[in-house]
């Protein structure tokens, strides 16, 4: 019986889980979980309802806690050390005619670490291997990645994702270049969110010069100085300093006011919200600035409460939805926990 892997931060595989549960529940069926706390993956087996099912109906990007989710035919235990590529290229016959590519991976925790230099190692031996068999390369249109996903040397899950709705990103991690001169290491969030939510054509049409932001809860500046970079003017809110650099660019106007008062005197692109406060508070204030149409689309950051983590993200993405469909709002809402996101996840909201 096929199940679903999904790849997740370490730390949140019962939301993971939860998340999946629902899907499937959504689609008529129910499941079984597999998740080890702090192990950066589960394992779902679904009933009355295929993986693959599942998996079509479940884009990585629908998903907030999911890096990656993967239809396997199961774990392999006990690889033979002098053939690991044997019983693989086998289960991954089984599992399709041919492959576009494939990926050795393992899970994003300190212990699993120690194994990327292997499966970085093992990689080209298993690309041969199946490439002989004939699974790599060789059909023409449109073909499933294969992903080995190695638990230990000697126990992996064989899996496939589509590449048009999976994660774009090895171990579902962006590799983002920290960029220089930036004034906070927040700055990668807003980097990673503008790179998860939209695709490289619409990222020049919405954030080019001319265009203006607001960002709410500014200080030091690493989400201005994204906006900044590419030439869009930005009015920054908050008590706190700003980076000086960041103020000379001319682009900036500095307000010392609330972030969850301020209205703009005029309607800009983006409005984006990093402040550290309750998420359904947030979430409100993302849903007031959309209904008054004093911007098109935000990027906010809703820090996590310790405890039931996953129901407040249902209930923030509720908050926002209802407030814009009964006043009438076309939109569309994503939530995810990014790579560069800790105990928050991160939100894209589109009006239109
Ligand atoms: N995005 C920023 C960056 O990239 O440098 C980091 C923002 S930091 C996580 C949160 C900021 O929100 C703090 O500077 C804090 O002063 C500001 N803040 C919190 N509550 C606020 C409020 N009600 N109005 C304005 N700013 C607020």
């Amino acid at each position: 019986m096929e199940c679903l892997l999904a790849y997740c931060r370490p730390g949140f595989e019962s939301e993971c889980a939860s998340e999946l549960q629902a899907r499937a529940l959504d689609l008529g069926g129910s499941g079984y979980i597999r998740a080890k706390p702090q192990s950066g993956f589960i394992v779902f087996t679904p009933y009355e309802v295929e993986a693959r099912v599942l998996a079509r109906q479940t884009p990585f990007r629908a998903l907030t806690f999911a890096r990656q989710v993967v239809v396997s035919s199961g774990l392999i235990k006990d690889l033979p050390v002098t053939d690991r590529a044997g019983p693989l290229v086998s289960a991954f016959g089984e599992l399709a005619e041919g492959f576009a590519g494939l990926w050795v991976e393992t899970a994003d925790t300190n212990e699993a670490k120690a194994l990327l230099g292997f499966c970085r190692k093992f990689s080209p031996h298993l690309e041969s291997a199946m490439a002989a068999a004939g699974l790599l390369g060789s059909a023409p249109g449109h073909q499933p990645r294969a992903h080995a996903f190695f638990l230990s040397g000697t126990a992996a899950y064989p899996g496939l994702s589509d590449p048009q709705s999976g994660s774009p990103w090895f171990m579902g991690i962006p590799r983002l270049k920290s960029p220089k001169g930036a004034p906070s290491r927040a700055t990668m969030k807003l980097e990673e969110a503008f790179h998860l939510f939209l695709a490289e054509q619409e990222r020049q049409q919405v954030l080019r010069p001319g265009l203006r932001a607001v960002d709410l809860g500014a200080a030091p500046g690493g989400w201005t100085w994204q906006f900044v970079r590419r030439g869009l003017r930005v009015t920054a809110v908050d008590n706190g300093a700003m980076a000086t650099e960041l103020m000379d660019s001319g682009l900036v106007e500095h307000l010392r006011v609330d972030g969850f008062r301020f209205a703009p005197d005029q309607p800009v692109e983006w409005m984006v919200c990093d402040m550290v406060e309750q998420p359904r508070k947030v979430a409100s204030l993302v849903a007031r600035w959309a209904v008054n149409g004093w911007c098109k689309r935000a990027i906010f950051n809703l820090k996590l409460p310790m405890k039931r983590r996953y129901d407040e993200v249902r209930l923030c993405r509720e908050v926002i939805a209802e407030r814009l469909n009964s006043a009438g709002f076309a939109h569309s809402l994503a939530l995810k926990q990014l790579y560069h996101d800790r105990e928050e996840v991160t939100g894209y909201l589109r009006i239109g």
